[in-house]
């Protein structure tokens, strides 16, 4: 779980709930000039959201696990739609701020440490990020194994980051010899700083074979616009 003294997304999210603002949430890496998430786009609606993410929602059935809540923007939707939805976040305060904005099974929970079966498991914000690196992609299926029914299905988004290393030939130079999609990040707010910790963003022809080698199948749903994409799993 998450020490509140070092979750500043988690801060972010209170501030914003309880004051309808926030300062900035920065995002530092070694492979990037200093970034920030807007606080505001962690609290959109289903009319805000990116079409990949709406058409997730639409895709999602039975019982949904929505990996990595933060505001609970998609927990709302879903929802709001009718559905039976258990949102989990390693961050409390996020948990706290999902509860006060009417998520009604919002859980301080850790992915990987989840017992129960799902039919639908959401990761969406690039939220298979939570693996962290590729070689812990084989524990990714492992756990799917475990917590999606027969039948059921993991509804992701993520990114081909080839673009930010694409010279000007357009040939990808990996950084380190490393797969480039592994990124480590840093968080802050006001004084809050979070640890690093590593992303991933992986690519579909990646993420599908990583899936057959598992028992798993991946299908490529939507393309969006800029090299990020809309995939579901589900076992073979
Ligand atoms: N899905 C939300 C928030 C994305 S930010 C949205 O689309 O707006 C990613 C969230 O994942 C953060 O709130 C972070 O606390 C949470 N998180 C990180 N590792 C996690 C883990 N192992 N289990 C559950 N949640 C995790």
């Amino acid at each position: 779980m998450l020490d509140p003294r070092k979750d500043p997304m988690g801060a972010a999210i209170a501030d914003y709930h309880r004051q309808g603002k926030a300062a900035r949430l920065r995002v530092f890496s070694p492979d990037f000039d200093e970034d920030e998430i807007p606080v505001a786009t962690l609290f959109r609606t289903a009319d805000t959201m990116p079409p990949l993410e709406r058409q997730a929602l639409q895709l999602a059935h039975g019982r949904i696990l929505d990996v990595g809540a933060g505001a609970g923007c998609h927990s709302l939707a879903l929802q709001a739609m009718g559905h039976n939805v258990t949102a989990i976040d390693i961050s409390p305060l996020a948990v706290e701020t999902m509860t006060a904005r009417g998520v009604k099974d919002a859980r301080i929970e850790d992915f990987w440490s989840v017992e129960a079966r799902y039919h639908t498991i959401l990761m969406l914000m690039n939220g298979i990020g939570i693996v962290g690196r590729l070689e812990r992609l084989p524990q990714l299926f492992s756990h799917l194994q475990q917590i999606l029914t027969d039948g059921g299905q993991l509804l992701l988004d993520s990114s081909d980051l080839c673009y930010l290393f694409e010279e000007e030939e357009g040939i990808i130079e990996l950084p380190g010899g490393a797969y480039y999609d592994e990124l480590e990040y840093r968080m802050q707010y006001k004084a809050i700083k979070g640890d690093p910790f590593p992303w991933l963003y992986i690519d579909f022809d990646t993420l599908s074979e990583a899936a057959e080698a598992h028992g798993f199948r991946a299908e490529l749903i939507t393309m969006g616009e800029h090299y990020d994409y809309l995939a579901r799993v589900t076992r073979r």
